[in-house]
């Protein structure tokens, strides 16, 4: 709380207050928690709706806080955004992701060479390093390109200009998927989507939430009936994220998207559990 003849708006909501404070004591900690190894993460699959094969998995950070317990994404990635620690927090989750990725490929031989999906923060797309940080990373742990997708939330290149356009085009060059996250909540333009380098589209869960009821609402089948057709047509895969029940699953592979993610598969969790659901899938 404020001190006295402090705002007297603050006093009354003491709970704003000690969120004020949390946030502030989380963003100067953010620093200290990466050199001290306080973050983790999470694995969970994505599944080829076609045969229910495991196919990957998409890397979800954590923050184990020796006060708070573990903190999901949404509490600290805006706080490391707005720091700039996301640049080498960034960094870090992809080395740890794509070593991941290479001990899964090696542990379960050729039988289902498992891809690695990963966040990218539109602070990231500005940075100056990130294609040479990209593929430095790839190179020590030898990890090819095409085993890497990499994630951009559709609002962060909603209006983008080719500067911020280009280091993605090269990563794309090179190999790397780039995936358009959270596709749908944004309004970009679909005509748009040429002019973009991705060659996945992931749908955003609340197209998924409208396929809870069998059936499902009409006009939402048939936008996302419009989406995958139009995606389809223009050669990008459609992923669904925040699959939750067999209905929905069922209902997105006859409308016809590709991959899906969500509990109805698994929760995110440690790698040892991917590999574990990878390997039955593989020998049945
Ligand atoms: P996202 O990329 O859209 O990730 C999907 C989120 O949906 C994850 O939340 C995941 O745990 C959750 N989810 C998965 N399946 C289901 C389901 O069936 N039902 C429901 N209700 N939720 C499901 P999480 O782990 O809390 O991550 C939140 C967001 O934080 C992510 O959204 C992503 O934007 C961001 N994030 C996570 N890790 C990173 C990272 O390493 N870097 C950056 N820049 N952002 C990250
Ligand atoms: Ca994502
Ligand atoms: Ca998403
Ligand atoms: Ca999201």
């Amino acid at each position: 709380a404020k001190s006295a003849g402090g705002n007297r708006f603050e006093l009354a909501d003491p709970e704003a207050d000690a969120r004020a404070i949390t946030r502030h004591g989380l963003t100067t900690s953010l620093p200290a928690a990466l050199e001290r190894g306080e973050f983790f993460i999470e694995y969970q699959p994505l599944v080829h709706l076609g045969d229910s094969s495991v196919r990957g998995a998409e890397a979800l950070v954590r923050w184990l806080h020796p006060q708070h317990g573990v903190l999901g994404p949404d509490r600290f990635i805006p706080l490391a955004e707005h720091t700039g620690l996301i640049v080498p927090l960034g960094r870090w989750v992809l080395e740890q992701s794509v070593r991941q990725a290479r001990e899964w490929r090696e542990r379960n031989g050729d039988t289902s060479p498992l891809r690695i999906n990963v966040n990218l923060s539109p602070c990231q797309l500005n940075h100056p390093g990130l294609v040479q940080d990209t593929v430095d990373i790839l190179e020590r742990a030898g990890v090819e390109p095409e085993a890497l997708c990499l994630e951009v939330t559709e609002s962060a290149l909603i209006g983008a200009d080719d500067d911020l356009l280009k280091p993605l085009r090269r990563l794309a060059e090179m190999g790397i998927d780039i995936a358009l996250d959270d596709f749908g909540t944004g309004y970009s333009n679909l005509a748009n989507l040429r002019r973009l380098p991705v060659s996945v589209l992931k749908l955003d869960r609340s197209f998924t939430q409208s396929m809870q009821q069998f059936p499902a609402d009409p006009v939402d089948l048939k936008i996302v009936e419009g989406i995958v057709s139009l995606a389809h047509s223009l050669d990008l895969a459609v992923t669904v994220e925040g699959v939750e029940t067999g209905a929905q699953a069922e209902q997105l592979r006859i409308l016809g998207c590709d991959t899906a993610q969500g509990w109805y598969y698994a929760r995110p969790g440690p790698p040892d559990r991917l590999h574990e659901l990878a390997l039955v899938d593989a020998t049945g």
